[in-house]
């Protein structure tokens, strides 16, 4: 899963770049990711794709460093955004706005507006009034707003309830049986353009058979819809393939392609259109790691602690989805592992990366949290006042620093005291 890590004589590498001389140059904690990985994750889809009309979008919030958007649109990538701020980056990052669906279900008056002067490819709709927003909004502008309506073809991803997005009982998106109504009120509405449908399920998805029933669902809206004489340009079937996090076995990237292909290939409607995904953690999931130093070992009757430089507010998910991540020693040593809670310094008991994990340690070490190119960085705060942690990204034998440590003063920057 992670080929661009290896150990080298009794240290790891990130493609040909020692982590040591990483955490030496740039200090601890750290982001690290390959560009080779994130490469090469991104041409499994694309291949899988060849010769097919497709545009493989990447879910910007998985992971929005501009390196990382300049990266994938020079792979041929669309993206796949949920606010202004994100489609300022792609723009930031020299991405064309016409490969950009905006989904969402929050999207303001003044995004809208954004989004319509860039010239988005699509809306992805996830309400009646946002429809009718979005219709005041074009019109106001003279524009024509392209737009796909997300339904909510309720299956169970199988997935944590938080990352889990295509349940009848969830805020996204349209039921499927209200769906054509509202495709046929949105034919009445000024402004708007039908172009497409979509869905997304859920996230960290290790099975292919939810894929295969939700685009079963959205086959038999395409259908309909055709027979209310609304035909479509376009078919998103969303993001949301799992990565080996911990011994997962999600299906490969080919694989679950190929299913859905099958699929399409075997029903003359949907055929004509031109299929969209929207994948971010399996681009970047595995293409990225959290650098941290032991700061402290701190044995108590209960349990033992391994207090390290990373915390919560640097990598949210085990706090917030009590996800786990690996956790390797980048020199591992001899000796007997010992069991380690491995915990930042916030003051939160929930502050924690990884429970109970087996290493051999001691104080000043350098660990690597693996499998963190995914909703990491993306979902850090500055909580405690921790500066958020330099991002670099490894090219060969070449490191690029692609966002720099914040300096401190910059986390109070826009605050000020009182008059007087
Ligand atoms: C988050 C999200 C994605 C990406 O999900 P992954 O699990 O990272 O692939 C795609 N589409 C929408 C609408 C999303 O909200």
């Amino acid at each position: 899963m992670n080929d661009w890590i290896s150990d080298r004589n009794g240290t790891l590498y990130a493609e040909d770049v020692p982590l040591t001389a990483i955490a030496q140059q740039f200090g601890t904690p750290a982001y690290v990711y390959s560009r080779a990985a994130i490469r090469s994750a991104f041409a499994e889809f694309s291949q899988a794709c060849a010769g097919r009309r497709v545009l493989v979008c990447y879910a910007l919030k998985a992971n929005s460093n501009l390196a990382v958007i300049d990266l994938l649109a020079r792979e041929g990538a669309g993206f796949d955004i949920v606010s202004g701020g994100e489609l300022q980056r792609v723009l930031a990052a020299g991405a064309s706005p016409s490969r950009v669906v905006f989904s969402g279900v929050g999207k303001s008056e003044s995004e809208m507006q954004m989004a319509l002067e860039h010239g988005v490819r699509c809306f992805n709709v996830e309400s009646e009034t946002e429809l009718h927003r979005l219709s005041r909004v074009a019109q106001s502008m003279g524009k024509l707003a392209p737009v796909s309506i997300r339904v909510n073809p309720d299956v169970d991803a199988g997935t944590h309830p938080y990352i889990s997005t295509g349940l009848r009982e969830n805020k996204f998106g349209i039921s499927h049986e209200h769906a054509v109504s509202v495709y046929r009120e949105a034919a009445t509405l000024p402004g708007l353009k039908i172009v497409g449908i979509d869905c997304h399920i859920g996230s960290q998805i290790t099975e292919i058979a939810p894929f295969v029933a939700a685009l079963d669902k959205l086959a038999e809206l395409v259908a309909e819809l055709a027979s209310h004489g609304i035909r479509l340009a376009h078919l998103d079937l969303g993001g949301g393939l799992g990565i080996d996090y911990d011994g997962e076995q999600p299906p490969s990237r080919k694989a679950m392609l190929d299913a859905l292909f099958a699929r399409i290939d075997a029903d003359p409607t949907l055929r004509e259109l031109e299929v969209m995904f929207e994948f971010g953690r399996s681009i970047v999931g595995n293409a990225g790691l959290l650098l941290t130093r032991v700061e402290y070992l701190k044995p108590t009757p209960a349990k033992n602690f391994a207090i390290v430089d990373a915390a919560m507010n640097d990598l949210m998910r085990p706090a917030l989805y009590e996800a786990f991540h690996r956790i390797v020693p980048v020199a591992p040593r001899a000796g007997q592992p010992q069991s380690y809670d491995v915990v930042g310094p916030v003051c939160e008991s929930g502050d924690w990366l990884g429970r109970d994990r087996l290493l051999a340690i001691e104080e000043g070490d350098l660990l690597a949290i693996l499998s963190a190119g995914a909703y990491g960085m993306a979902m850090s705060s500055n909580y405690n006042t921790r500066p958020r942690p330099p991002e670099i990204m490894v090219d060969g034998d070449a490191m690029h620093l692609i966002r720099a440590r914040e300096p401190v003063e910059s986390l109070y920057d826009l605050e000020t005291r009182l008059p007087g």
